[in-house]
């Protein structure tokens, strides 16, 4: 065996050294959360029953359906739309464990890009995982993923895309054909992510869902924290009004929050174009997470979890974060428990509105029993 040849075989064993633990712990993203049982669940079903050309690929994703049996009107909750956005994942799947529904029927997506919980985010200094231990001990363990759909799934990004919605995606904007929340309201045929779209498109048409939440968080530096986008179409007054009320609520139980209309240009985005092009109502609502932010610093469980980021704290006081950064940080508790609040109260007001379509909830609680409950109480064990 010649010196060349030798060599070779040390640096594929070096690569080697490096590539398996790394495509272990890639591969480790494909093993999705574990949801416990809820008796109330009535259905579970794959998006792909609406969007068929979702069959067999990664971004066909589960919906579970909560239908109380009594007439009522249809409430669709979207978590994981962007899969680096905890809390959107978190409420989702806690809403599929506790919810009981009296009223009318709750559709939940928990993994609403379910490719994009297959990857990271390069450079960011993002975890891949956390960990929660429940109340009797167990622990369960949830993915962070890339607000992008894995370009494993859909490549490449092409150079110039107009979705349905007549969005332009150009220069910067190129990879954003791989954010589910840019390319509504999506096409049967289209690429991957446009399938997902269109399969949220048809199941609100096909079920005829009155009443559409889709969670998100962002940085500090974001200006739409503790806001509710409300879509802007012609029945907008009525629409703004349930927002409101729910604002009102939230702001009576000491939550910031305010309503403001889906922006005339945000074309593509889930409260503009599901809006233009369906009847639901729909809203958008975004809370503050620390570990977003490029100033955010040691990445750890303590910053998922528990939401300390001192850096943001010190930018806020400086003047250079307009959001009242919280000094003893913003844990993920909260976060899920003013989505789950937002939905509560948004039902309530959409019911008082509407009541030959109400949706009645059982089984969250208010915000501050969510936050004494903890991750640890609010999540079941899982079998
Ligand atoms: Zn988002």
């Amino acid at each position: 065996m010649n010196k060349t040849y030798i060599k070779n075989i040390i640096v594929i064993l070096i690569a080697l050294v490096f590539a398996v633990p790394a495509s272990i712990d890639f591969l480790s993203m494909h093993a999705q959360e574990q949801i416990a049982d809820n008796p109330h669940v009535s259905d579970v079903r794959m998006l792909s029953y609406y969007s068929p050309g979702l069959k067999g690929t990664a971004s066909d994703t589960e919906l579970f359906i909560l239908d109380s049996g009594k007439p009522g009107g249809t409430l669709l909750v979207l978590g994981g739309t962007h899969p680096n956005e905890s809390a959107g994942m978190i409420s989702a799947i806690s809403l599929v464990e506790n919810l009981k529904v009296n009223q009318g029927r709750v559709i939940v997506i928990p993994w609403t890009n379910k490719s994009g919980f297959t990857h990271t985010s390069p450079l960011d200094g993002m975890l891949d995982k956390f960990d929660i231990t429940l109340a009797d001990g167990c622990t369960r363990t949830f993915r962070i993923g890339n607000r992008l759909t894995n370009p494993v799934d859909q490549w490449p990004d092409r150079s110039f895309y107009k979705g349905t919605s007549g969005r332009k995606l150009v220069g910067t904007e190129n990879a954003e054909i791989r954010n589910v929340n840019r390319m509504y309201y999506g096409k049967a045929d289209g690429v991957l992510t446009e399938k997902v779209c269109y399969g949220i498109f048809d199941l609100i048409q096909s079920e005829d869902v009155n009443l559409v939440m889709d969670m998100h968080e962002g940085s500090p530096e974001f200006l739409y924290l503790d806001c509710t986008m409300v879509n802007w179409k012609q029945d907008n007054s009525t629409a703004m009004s349930i927002a409101s009320s729910m604002a009102l609520s939230m702001q009576l139980d000491g939550l910031d929050m305010r309503a403001e209309y889906s922006g005339k240009s945000s074309y593509g985005l889930s409260h503009r174009s599901l809006g233009d092009n369906t009847s639901a109502m729909m809203t958008l609502m975004e809370t503050y997470n620390p570990s977003m932010g490029p100033l955010h610093g040691k990445m750890d469980e303590d910053l998922i979890v528990n939401g300390n980021e001192p850096n943001y704290l010190q930018a806020h006081r400086d003047g250079y974060v307009y959001f009242d950064v919280p000094e003893n940080g913003y844990p993920l508790i909260q976060r899920v428990a003013r989505h789950v609040t937002c939905i509560s109260y948004l039902c309530q007001a959409f019911s008082e509105e509407n009541p030959d379509k109400a949706i009645v909830l059982e089984g969250i609680g208010t915000y501050d029993e969510i936050v004494v409950k903890g991750l640890e109480g609010l999540l079941k064990p899982v079998k």
